[in-house]
C-alpha cells in the first residue's frame, strides 16, 4: 500500500519535521494538535540542539557520550544512527529559517553535562526550542498541510491488526493510512515540573490502549535546577556550562565531593545530590551561584531566563539563587524501531513519546531536539518500507494493565500528581512503589467531558505504567534510583508494558 494520507499528531519538533517531510513529498497531510499550535515542551527548549558539528568533534564521541549518559541501556546503533545524522538535521532546520547562534561567523557550541565537548547549538541565546518551533510552524503553514488546533485526540482507531485513524474529543472521526504520535511527554504526572500544561503522557496511553508497547518508563529524568520561587521555570544546564556552581546553605561547593564532573556530572547524579543537599539542609533550596558569569554575560548568553529571574525578584549576577529539582523529560515510551514505527502497524511514534533507544537510562542533554528532528523525517521516509516482525528491542515479560474495576474510587490529577511525586519521584523504595501501584490501580478517572478531564484518564493509565514499571526494576540505573537496591544490575534489561485489549 502506498501512503497518501498521514495524520500527525503534536505541533512539537517532531510533528513539525514529520509534517514538512510528508508535504514535501506530496502527500496529504492532516496535523492536529490539542491546544495552539504553540503550546509543546518543544517552545521552551532553553540550551539547543546536540550535534557533532564542531572541527574538534565527532560522531563517534557523540555517540560515546550518549551511550555512557545511558547507564547501559542505550542502543548503540540507535545512537549511531541519530547521531550520525545530526549534521544533517542542522542543515535542514538552518534551510528551514532557523538562526542558530553565531560566533566569528561559525556556529556558536555550549559544554552541557556529560558532553565531553562543547556541541551544543542554540539560538537567540537560551531560546532555541522557541526559534525552531516559530521557523518550523512558518513553513508549515506555507506547506498545504491541514491543521487543526484545540483538536484532542481521544482514541487511535484500528482497521484490523493495523491503525487507521483518530477520535477526537468532539467525537470527529479521522481517517488516515498511517496516524504519528508526536506527542511529547508526561511531565504533568508530577506536581513539580519544568513541562507545560500540554505535557500530559496522552500519546502513551493512546497506544497503550491501541495494543502497542511501552518501554523503560520508569526512567524520568528531574531536571537538577528549576528556580524554587513563583513556579518551576527551568534554568539550563548551560549556565552550569558557562561556569554556575551549586552550593549547600553553608555556601559549600557541594558537588565537588560527590563527582569528578562537580556541576557538569549527569543529570540524575546532580538532581539527586541537590535532593541530598536539600536535606541536610532542612529542606531549604539549594543555591545556583552564577555571579562569576557577571551581569552581561547572564544577559547576553541567557536572555530568557536572565528577564524570568529577573521577573521573580531576583538578582542573579550579585546572589546565587534558589534551585530544586522538577521532572523534565521520559526517556521512556512507546516502543519504535530506528524509523519510528511502533509495534502496531500503521502507528508511528516520533519525538519525547518514543522509546527508540537513544536516551537509555538517562538522556544526554541536547540529545531530544536532535532525535526529534531525526525521526521526524525517517518516519516519513519509510511509510511504505515492510512493517517490522516485532520489536528490535530485547525485553522480558511485559507488565500487563488491565482496565480498572467499575466500582474504583473516583480520582483527581492532583492525588495522582502526590502518589507520584512522593513515591515515584527522584528516590524510589519498595514498600512506597507497591503502595503507589496498589492505590493508583484503585483508581479511575470521571468520564471525559473536556481537554481537562481527558487528559486526566490518559495521565491515571501513564501513571500506572510509570509506577508499576519502578515497582519492578529492582536496581539503581540512570534516572531510577532505589533507595531500597542502590546496586546496578551487571546486564541492562528493559522493561516492557502493554495493556489487555
Ligand atoms: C523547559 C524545557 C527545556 C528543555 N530544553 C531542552 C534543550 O535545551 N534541548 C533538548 O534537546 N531538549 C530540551 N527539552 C526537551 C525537549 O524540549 C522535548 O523533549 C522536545 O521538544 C519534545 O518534542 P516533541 O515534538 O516530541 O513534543 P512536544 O514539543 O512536547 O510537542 C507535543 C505536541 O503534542 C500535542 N499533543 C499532546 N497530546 C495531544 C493529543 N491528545 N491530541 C492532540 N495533540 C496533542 C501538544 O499540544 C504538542 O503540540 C526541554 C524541555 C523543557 C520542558
Amino acid at each position: 500500500m502506498t501512503t497518501e494520507r498521514i495524520i500527525i499528531v503534536g505541533t512539537g519538533v517532531a510533528g513539525l519535521t514529520a509534517a514538512l517531510a510528508a508535504r514535501s513529498r506530496g502527500m496529504a497531510v492532516t496535523v492536529l494538535t490539542k491546544a495552539t499550535i504553540d503550546q509543546s515542551n518543544t517552545r521552551y527548549a532553553q540550551g539547543g540542539i546536540a550535534a557533532a558539528t564542531g572541527p574538534d568533534d565527532s560522531v563517534e564521541a557523540h555517540v560515546e557520550d550518549t551511550l555512557r549518559a545511558g547507564a547501559g541501556l542505550s542502543d548503540r546503533f540507535v545512537a549511531e544512527t541519530i547521531c550520525g545524522e545530526g549534521s544533517r538535521a542542522v542543515a535542514e532546520l538552518l534551510a528551514a529559517g532557523v538562526r542558530f547562534d553565531v560566533v566569528e561567523g561559525q556556529l556558536a557550541l555550549g559544554l552541557e553535562g556529560a558532553h565531553s565537548r562543547p556541541r551544543v547549538l542554540h539560538a537567540n541565546g537560551d531560546a532555541t526550542g522557541a526559534a525552531i518551533a516559530e521557523a518550523l510552524i512558518e513553513r508549515l503553514a506555507a506547506s498545504g498541510a491541514v491543521v487543526h488546533e484545540h483538536a484532542l485526540v481521544a482514541e487511535l482507531l484500528r482497521s484490523g491488526s493495523r491503525v487507521a485513524g483518530v477520535r477526537l474529543l468532539d467525537g470527529t472521526i479521522l481517517e488516515a493510512d498511517a496516524v504519528v504520535l508526536a506527542t511529547g511527554g508526561v511531565g504533568q504526572l508530577y506536581p513539580y515540573t519544568t513541562n507545560p500544561t500540554v505535557a500530559t503522557g496522552d500519546g502513551l496511553a493512546l497506544a497503550l490502549r491501541a495494543g502497542a508497547l511501552l518501554a523503560d518508563v520508569e526512567f524520568m529524568q528531574f531536571h537538577p535546577t528549576s528556580l524554587a520561587i513563583g513556579g518551576n521555570a527551568l534554568i539550563s544546564e548551560a549556565v552550569r556550562g558557562e561556569g554556575a556552581v551549586l552550593r549547600g546553605a553553608d555556601g559549600r561547593r557541594f558537588m565537588l565531593d560527590v563527582h569528578p564532573d562537580a556541576e557538569l556530572a549527569p543529570r540524575d547524579v546532580v538532581a539527586r545530590a541537590i535532593a541530598a543537599q536539600m536535606r541536610a539542609d532542612g529542606g531549604a533550596a539549594a543555591l545556583l551561584d552564577a555571579t562569576s558569569l557577571g551581569r552581561e554575560q547572564l544577559a547576553q548568553r541567557f536572555p530568557g531566563i536572565d528577564a524570568m529571574v529577573r521577573s521573580r525578584g531576583l538578582d542573579w549576577s550579585r546572589e546565587p539563587v534558589p534551585v530544586t529539582p522538577a521532572a523534565h523529560y521520559l526517556m521512556g515510551g512507546v516502543v519504535t524501531d530506528d524509523d519510528g514505527r511502533t509495534t502496531v502497524p500503521g502507528l508511528f511514534a516520533v519525538g519525547e513519546v518514543a522509546c527508540t533507544g537513544l536516551h537509555g537510562a538517562n538522556r544526554l542533554a541536547s540529545n531530544s531536539l536532535l532525535e526529534g528532528a531525526v525521526l521526524g523525517r525517517r518516519a516519513i521516509e519509510a511509510l511504505d518500507l515492510p512493517w517490522p516482525d516485532g520489536s528490535r528491542l530485547e525485553h522480558g515479560e511485559p507488565i500487563v494493565l488491565t482496565e480498572p474495576a467499575a466500582d474504583s474510587s473516583v480520582a483527581g490529577r492532583h492525588e495522582v500528581q502526590q502518589i507520584m511525586w512522593r513515591h515515584v519521584g527522584l528516590e524510589r523504595d519498595g514498600a512506597g512503589l507497591t503502595s503507589a501501584v496498589t492505590r493508583l490501580d484503585q483508581l479511575i478517572m470521571p468520564p471525559p467531558t473536556d481537554v481537562k478531564s481527558a487528559e486526566d484518564s490518559q495521565l491515571l493509565l501513564v501513571a500506572r505504567a510509570v509506577a508499576a514499571a519502578a515497582l519492578h526494576r529492582i536496581e539503581s540505573r540512570g534516572a531510577h534510583w532505589r533507595v531500597d537496591a542502590p546496586e546496578t544490575e551487571p546486564l541492562g534489561r528493559h522493561s516492557a508494558v502493554v495493556m489487555e485489549v
